[in-house]
């Protein structure tokens, strides 16, 4: 049976996973995190189960493909998967002033009930599918007609096939010189651009759970106590700054920035800065595909003859159902190459 070790167990890893596990495979799963989900990322306020929680990265996903429908079905009859309706509002700054206007976009949005960690982590574990958390791989390097992938902490494993589903730059990082002739890997800087993230306690607004900003260094904030079904007068806001600002700012820690952030979702929804406490920054050095992505139409990267294969959102157009149609590819190629032998 081929021996497969796919390295990252967000959307992009856990589909490659759930795939090559319905085929008959037993991929083992890797991720250096202290859980899954990768930039499905979701924390709790407090241990205790009830504890209120917010998505500081992926917000929520939109479906188009039939495939990626047919799970979502699934999941939402699972209760795995909710719809989410918020009321957005499009902001912008015009002399000086932010005015802001209801957006038309109402289209179907889909989140977790506990956050779309919650949601990767209860996939994994209804497909039956280990993941070995706290695995951080240095390296992956050819050792005859197989892989050795080796660990941080000095532990090797060897494997037929490797999947990587990092963001590129650490895939091509991961992979060293073997990194040079893969076309994907061409500019790794560009493929991610960085997002600063951070979340406030503020106090909830009447007709708004989501603003999309069209000018200043926000791109969003969402109400996730609103997500969650909750009220109460202050609520858990997740702000995301645009990615020119998070861009030009990478270095600088977003503890520094968020004060800066803050004033200006204060400013766009006409409160006091004062009301609000920061709960959590949280700098994304790779968080959504730059101006040099690979063309997506591509999906994924694979060489079965090498057993080798590169997936992940940034190759496919970015989001939560662009790394699920790449790590669903890069299976079908792998189980197509292989015929389960
Ligand atoms: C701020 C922000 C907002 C977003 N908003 C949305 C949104 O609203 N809607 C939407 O659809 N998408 C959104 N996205 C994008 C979405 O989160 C991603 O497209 C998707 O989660 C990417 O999944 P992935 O599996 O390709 O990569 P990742 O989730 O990055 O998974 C890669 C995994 O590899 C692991 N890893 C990395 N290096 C190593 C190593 N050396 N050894 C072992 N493990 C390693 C990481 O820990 C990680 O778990 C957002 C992302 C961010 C950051």
């Amino acid at each position: 049976m081929t021996d497969i070790v796919i390295i990252g167990a967000g959307v992009a890893g856990m589909a490659a996973a759930e795939h090559l596990s319905a085929a008959g495979y037993s991929p083992r799963l890797v991720d250096k995190a202290a859980r899954p989900g990768g930039r499905c990322a979701t924390r709790r306020v407090a241990a205790d189960r009830d504890a209120d929680w917010f998505d500081y990265g992926a917000q929520y996903f939109t479906v188009r493909d039939d495939g990626f429908r047919a799970l979502v079905d699934a999941d939402l009859r699972a209760g795995r998967l909710v719809h989410w309706s918020p009321a957005i509002a499009s902001a912008e700054r015009v002399a000086g002033t932010w005015l802001l206007t209801p957006s038309p976009d109402d289209r179907e949005r889909l989140i977790g009930p506990h956050g779309l960690n919650v949601w990767v982590r209860q996939r994994l574990q209804a497909a039956g599918l280990d993941v070995a958390t706290e695995r951080h791989v240095r390296r992956v390097v050819a050792e005859g007609k197989r892989w050795r992938v080796e660990y941080a902490d000095g532990t090797a494993e060897s494997a037929d096939v490797v999947v990587c589903t990092p963001p590129a730059v650490q895939t091509a990082a991961l992979l060293g010189p073997r990194a040079a002739g893969i076309d994907a890997l061409a500019h790794p800087d560009a493929a991610l651009a960085a997002c600063h993230s951070v979340v406030v306690r503020a106090p909830a607004l009447a007709e708004r759970q989501a603003i999309f900003f069209k000018s200043g260094r926000l791109s969003w904030v969402a109400d996730n106590t609103h997500k969650a079904g909750r009220g109460g007068e202050h609520h858990l806001w997740t702000l995301h700054a645009d990615a020119t600002f998070s861009e030009a700012e990478v270095e600088t820690p977003t503890a520094e920035l968020a004060d800066l952030l803050v004033s200006e979702f204060a400013a766009a929804t006409a409160q006091r800065a004062d009301d609000m406490e920061i709960v959590r920054t949280h700098r994304w050095r790779y968080a959504r595909p730059g101006g040099g992505a690979p063309d997506a139409d591509d999906l994924c990267w694979t060489d079965t003859a090498a057993g080798l294969a590169i997936a992940g959102d940034w190759l496919a157009g970015g989001r939560v159902e662009g790394a699920w149609l790449s790590g669903r590819e890069a299976a079908r190629r792998l189980i197509a190459a292989y015929a389960l032998d």
